[in-house]
């Protein structure tokens, strides 16, 4: 029998599950349902260029729509794909989608996904990668895959063989959440990087706080100086838009320039998103 991570990591105690791990076993289970009944949804935020705030792509934000807990974010649910088969099950399901959806957008928009660690290191990520834009027709150039550096700092020979395979066929890699981890500079150092996105978490205090201003300023000159593109997350008013262009930062995504959004579909969305800025193309624009 193959090797089952899942398996392994079942203990055996007195028998009897706690209440938190009858609710991790009913997420899980409600997880799978989802994917199998069309639940899941792609939300889609704007990146755009600081200069003129020209719209460059967008990047795919998972939700559930949850039958009677109504619209889900990520880190309502992202937690329960424990399992690595539902994991990979759910990252094939972002992929595909992601690159069907991106394949009908203009040519110049590009689209990026988030990659969880786990699924990086599966066998066969790659094809996966490669599959995704072949049924799409999406160009390579066109998907930037985004990574945390816990992906990087764990990066395994697998992990590595994968991210060469992937930038080989012409796909990017972002650095997501930049400045947050440990091991920025390692990822950096060993992984063909192309964009970090600086963690909004910076971003938010960048006007007020002078010593966030000046670590904010290092992480754009440090990306800057190895030659990748600086994407700023988080901006929420103009203040930070000006102060990050003003120190060297090109790109930005924040809800100053648009919140995630759904694209339009055949499966109605109940929960009323606010929909500012830029919208995906072909958002359907309901006229009161
Ligand atoms: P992330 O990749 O760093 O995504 C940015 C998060 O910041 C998103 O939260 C987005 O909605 C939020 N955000 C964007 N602009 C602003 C702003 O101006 N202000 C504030 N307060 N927040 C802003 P979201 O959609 O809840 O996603 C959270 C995290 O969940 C993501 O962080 C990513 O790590 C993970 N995630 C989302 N979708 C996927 C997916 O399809 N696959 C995987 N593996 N992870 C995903
Ligand atoms: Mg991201
Ligand atoms: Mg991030
Ligand atoms: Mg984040």
């Amino acid at each position: 029998a193959k090797a089952d991570g899942s398996r392994a990591r079942i203990e055996v105690h007195d028998g009897v599950l706690s209440d938190s791990e009858v609710d991790q076993l009913q997420l899980e289970t409600d997880l799978r349902h989802a994917l199998d009944s069309d639940e899941l949804r792609l939300f889609y935020q704007p990146i755009v260029a600081l200069a003129d705030e020209t719209l460059l792509g967008y990047e795919a934000l998972i939700r559930w729509q949850h039958p009677t807990r109504g619209l889900l974010p990520p880190a309502a649910f992202m937690a329960a794909a424990e399992d690595n088969r539902l994991t990979s099950k759910l990252g094939a399901w972002v992929l595909r989608r992601a690159c069907v959806d991106a394949a009908t957008w203009p040519a110049g928009l590009r689209v990026h996904v988030n990659i969880s660690a786990r699924h990086l290191a599966e066998p066969g990520f790659a094809e996966l990668v490669t599959d995704a834009l072949a049924e799409s027709g999406l160009p390579p150039e066109r998907l930037e895959l985004e990574i945390t550096e816990s992906t990087a700092l764990f990066a395994a020979e697998a992990t590595l063989q994968a991210v060469s395979e992937v930038t080989d066929a012409g796909v990017t890699l972002a650095l997501d959440d930049f400045g947050t981890g440990y091991s920025a500079i390692t990822a950096l150092h060993r992984l063909p990087i192309h964009t970090v996105k600086i963690d909004r978490t910076f971003v938010a205090d960048v006007v007020t706080e002078p010593s966030t201003a000046a670590l904010v300023q290092g992480l754009v000159q440090l990306g800057l100086g190895m030659g990748l593109q600086v994407i700023a997350e988080g901006i929420e008013d103009l203040d930070q838009a000006d102060w990050l262009r003003e120190h060297g930062c090109e790109m930005a995504q924040g809800y100053a320039f648009g919140r995630p959004a759904p694209l339009p579909g055949p499966a109605p969305t109940t929960e009323d998103v606010e929909l500012a800025g830029t919208m995906p193309p072909g958002t359907v624009t309901v006229e009161d």
